[in-house]
């Protein structure tokens, strides 16, 4: 274990996170074939494990493990699962959502777009409207939280509609499994995806595809791909198998952190754990001068906050400074990127930490905006700085 704290670079971009020790260490379990049983055992246990973080889920819904970063368990849940002949309802916000809509056309499927700008919340009454005009949509897909403006969608509202019009929902869940609440019945979800290094504190490499089981067993898979095929995934890996070389490390890291989200009480705690740092980092820099980039704080999500930057701050100008003191941040995508920067509280970091990380940033502000023409450096005290 670092000696303290402050001696270890704190990770508050939205994944990869910081790790605990102990699942740092998980990646230096003995080497394994994965044609051995002791990796059948720790492939069943990780899937168990994955379909039970929502309790009620584990009944009706499997996990299904997919090598590469979220967007490879995006693409397969999309892929495989709308068909060519089907036509989908894109609903987007932000970067992610967007992302789908280039993935359903990367695959030559078509699909509707409903979207709004990043930042606002998704048009629903275009989806009832879409819906109601048009009974061929095999699909609608969203995103839970959009990562892109820190916006937590309403799914449920979304889902709702789903639930009525009786077409299914597909959502990438990727910053939200294992943060956010996820109703998998009341949304009518068919299947989400997700990643082992957001919420869930394992490193990357490993994603997978939380679905609904019966889908395999009632259709053909809909992938044009051999290496994302949902379906192929699903079957070898209830056969105990894998389709292809699978992340090992990566998986003895998933476990342990899974064991971690168990024992201190699952989503739900580690839902309270971020919401308690998320608003504790609001009220602070809310004091500081900064605001919200959604305007109200019951449009964020637990996991991460976007701020405006204040005027005359660059995001280089808090960038350095903070990472010499011992936290990253993150800045903004595309149109954002010059207006707001990024704090993710997902990873092993703790009150304590989000106390160091806002007085810093607190004392740089007084620095930037006092000493004109002075650069900012180092991680001083504040008090030096008026001295
Ligand atoms: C991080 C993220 C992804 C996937 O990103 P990868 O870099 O492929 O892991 C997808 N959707 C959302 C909402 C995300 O936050």
């Amino acid at each position: 274990m670092p000696a303290s704290h402050s001696d270890r670079l704190r990770l508050l971009n939205p994944g990869p996170v910081t790790l605990t020790e102990r699942v740092r260490q998980a990646q230096l379990r003995p080497d394994l074939c994965h044609r051995e049983p002791e990796f059948t055992a720790l492939q069943d246990d990780v899937r168990r494990r994955l379909a039970r973080v929502y309790p009620q889920a584990e009944r009706d819904y499997t996990a299904v493990l997919i090598g590469g970063s979220g967007t490879a368990a995006v693409e397969a849940m999309v892929d495989s699962l709308v068909p060519s002949w089907g036509l989908a309802l894109v609903v987007a916000n932000g970067v992610y959502g967007e992302r789908i809509a280039s993935i359903l056309g990367c695959h030559r499927k078509r699909y509707d777009l409903v979207s709004s700008r990043w930042g606002a919340p998704l048009d629903l009454a275009e989806v009832e409207r879409r819906l109601a005009a048009c009974d061929r949509y095999s699909h609608v897909i969203s995103v839970h939280h959009e990562t892109t403006t820190g916006r937590l969608n309403d799914v449920a509202a979304l889902g709702a509609i789903c639930q009525r019009r009786g077409v299914p929902l597909l959502l990438d869940a990727v910053s939200s499994f294992g943060g956010e609440p996820i109703d998998f019945e009341a949304w009518n979800l068919e299947a989400c995806a997700a990643t082992a290094n957001k919420c869930l504190h394992g490193v990357p490499g490993t994603a997978f595809v939380v679905a609904r089981k019966s889908i395999f067993e009632r259709r053909p898979s809909a992938a044009t791909t051999l290496y994302l095929d949902l379906f192929r995934h699903r079957e070898s890996q209830e056969q105990g198998s894998t389709q292809f070389t699978p992340a090992v490390q990566s998986l003895y890291a998933l476990q342990a952190a899974l064991e971690e989200l168990d024992e201190p009480g699952g989503w739900t705690a580690r839902h309270a754990h971020y919401r308690q740092l998320s608003q504790f980092i609001r009220e602070r820099l809310d004091g500081a001068g900064f605001s919200l980039l959604l305007g109200q704080e019951n449009a964020c999500s637990s996991t991460l906050t976007a701020f405006n930057l204040p005027p005359g701050v660059k995001f280089d100008d808090l960038y350095q400074p903070l990472k010499e003191c011992g936290f990253v941040i993150y800045p903004g995508q595309k149109e954002l990127q010059t207006k707001i920067f990024r704090v993710a509280v997902m990873g092993d970091l703790t009150l304590a930490d989000m106390r160091e990380f806002t007085t810093a940033l607190e004392g740089l502000v007084v620095r930037l905006q006092s000493a004109v023409g002075v650069q900012p450096s180092g991680c001083g005290p504040v008090v030096a700085v008026h001295a």
